[in-house]
């Protein structure tokens, strides 16, 4: 089922939902349950690349599949928490996380009716 991502304008807060295809997006974008104001459709599209063989300096390996990728991730938040003392999860980052610097000034362009 597709996920209809909102941001609240105000305090940036994120809210997911899943529906069925047919049925779409929600008709009115939900409320802020912080805020009380209305969030905006934080459109992502996803492309799945072919995961290429590369060095991770995240975790010290050459990692040529997502799996061995998770599995030495794992293992390098393991002995950093070992050696710190504290959790560490480190996550692989996909490209739809990554967005511009002027995402947000666009969103309080709009919340502001600019
Ligand atoms: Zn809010």
């Amino acid at each position: 089922m597709p996920f209809y991502q909102y941001k609240c304008p105000i305090c940036k807060n994120s809210y997911v939902y899943e529906a069925p295809i047919a049925s779409g997006p929600p008709s009115t974008p939900p409320e802020c349950s912080i805020c009380e104001v209305r969030t905006l459709r934080n459109y992502q599209f996803f492309v799945k690349n072919s995961f290429r063989e590369h060095y991770n300096a995240a975790t010290g390996t050459y990692v040529n599949n997502r799996t061995q990728l998770l599995d030495d991730l794992k293992k390098a938040s393991d002995d950093a928490s070992e050696y710190t003392g504290m959790t560490h999860d480190f996550q692989p980052r996909e490209w739809g996380d990554l967005k511009p610097d002027s995402y947000d000034e666009f969103l309080d362009a709009k919340a502001s009716g600019e």
